[in-house]
C-alpha cells in the first residue's frame, strides 16, 4: 500500500471514529431523535460548521442557522463561510439579520445603548436562539460547543459563583416551556483539537478574520491555563466535565427560575419585559 492511500485509510478512520463518539453522545444524552428536524447554529467557524456537517452525515433533517450580526467585513466573511458551506451539502440556511430583528446591529448597540458588545451580542444570540425557531415550527436547535468551551465557561462561572449560569450548562436543555426551544450540544465530550482535525480531513472551510469586538483577554488566558493541565495531566478536562455534570442538578434546584412570559414579545423572562425587549426599546428611545 502507498503511504498517501495509506494516510487516506487513516482519515477515514477517524472520520468514522468522531462520527461514532458523537453518535454515542447524543445516544448517551437523548439529544435528538432518529432522523429529528432542526436548526444547526452556524457561525462559520469550524466547530459549528464541523456539527453541521456531522450531524447532516449521521441522517439529520439538518437547516443552518447563521445570525448576522452587522459587524462589518467579519460578518460578510462569516455569512460567506455558511452559504458556501450549506451550497455543497444541499443544507438550507436561514439568515437572521440583527439589525432587523433589534433595529441596530451590535457594533451600534455600543455607542447607543453604552454596553460592552461582547454581553449585548452573548444576550441577543441566545434570545434569536430560542425565539426563531420556534416561529419556524423546528422545535430543536444544536451548538458547536465542544469539551474545551465547555470546561472554560464552567471555570468562569466557578469563578464568579454564577450558578444560575452554572445550572443552564448542560449537554441538553429540554423544552420544560412551551416558548423554550430545545438546546443540544452534541460536541460536549470531543475536544477541540479532535475537531479542528476533523474539518481539515473532510475540507471545511472556515471563516478566518477573527471578530474586531472580541472581548478582553481574560476567557483566553483561563482557556491557556487550562490547555496547560490539560497537556500534562491528558484526560482531566474529560474527568472535570464528567463530575460536573453529576453535581449541576443541586446548583438546577437552588436556581429554580419563575418565569412569565414578556409583555412585548411573550418569550419567557423573569421580569416584567424582557433583556432583549428592554435593550431593543432603549436603543429605539436613543
Ligand atoms: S467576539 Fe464578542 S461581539 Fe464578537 S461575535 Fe464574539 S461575542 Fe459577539
Amino acid at each position: 500500500m502507498s503511504s498517501s492511500s495509506k494516510a487516506l485509510g487513516n482519515m477515514e478512520v477517524f472520520i468514522d471514529k468522531i462520527l461514532r463518539s458523537v453518535k454515542e453522545t447524543i445516544e448517551r444524552f437523548s439529544l435528538l431523535k432518529e432522523k429529528e428536524s432542526l436548526f444547526v447554529a452556524i457561525s462559520g467557524g469550524k466547530d459549528s460548521l464541523s456539527l453541521a456537517d456531522i450531524l447532516w452525515r449521521l441522517g439529520y433533517e439538518v437547516r443552518g442557522f447563521f445570525i448576522d450580526l452587522g459587524i462589518d467585513n467579519y460578518s460578510e466573511k462569516s455569512r460567506e463561510a455558511c452559504e458556501v458551506f450549506c451550497r455543497e451539502r444541499g443544507i438550507p440556511l436561514l439568515v437572521i439579520d440583527v439589525q432587523k430583528e433589534m433595529g441596530a446591529t451590535i457594533k451600534d448597540v455600543k455607542s447607543k445603548a453604552g454596553r460592552a458588545p461582547c454581553s449585548v451580542c452573548g444576550m441577543v444570540r441566545r434570545y434569536l436562539m430560542n425565539a426563531v425557531p420556534l416561529r419556524y415550527g423546528v422545535e430543536t436547535l444544536a451548538t458547536g460547543h465542544n469539551l474545551d468551551d465547555e470546561v472554560n465557561v464552567i471555570f468562569w462561572n466557578i469563578l464568579r459563583w454564577d450558578l444560575g449560569s452554572l445550572a443552564r450548562q448542560s449537554p441538553l436543555l429540554p423544552r420544560s416551556h412551551p416558548r423554550f426551544t430545545k438546546k443540544v450540544k452534541p460536541l460536549c465530550l470531543t475536544y477541540e483539537k479532535e475537531i479542528a482535525k476533523y474539518a481539515e480531513a473532510i475540507g471545511i472551510r472556515p471563516v478566518e478574520e477573527r471578530c474586531p469586538l472580541s472581548r478582553g483577554a481574560t476567557l483566553l488566558e483561563l482557556k491557556e491555563f487550562l490547555n496547560q493541565i490539560e497537556e500534562k495531566n491528558p484526560g482531566i478536562k474529560r474527568g472535570f466535565y464528567e463530575g460536573f455534570l453529576i453535581r449541576r442538578k443541586r446548583w438546577e434546584e437552588e436556581t429554580q427560575l419563575n418565569l412569565r412570559e414578556c409583555k412585548l414579545c411573550g418569550q419567557p423572562t423573569t421580569r416584567e419585559i424582557c433583556s432583549f425587549c428592554r435593550l431593543r426599546e432603549s436603543i429605539k428611545g436613543g
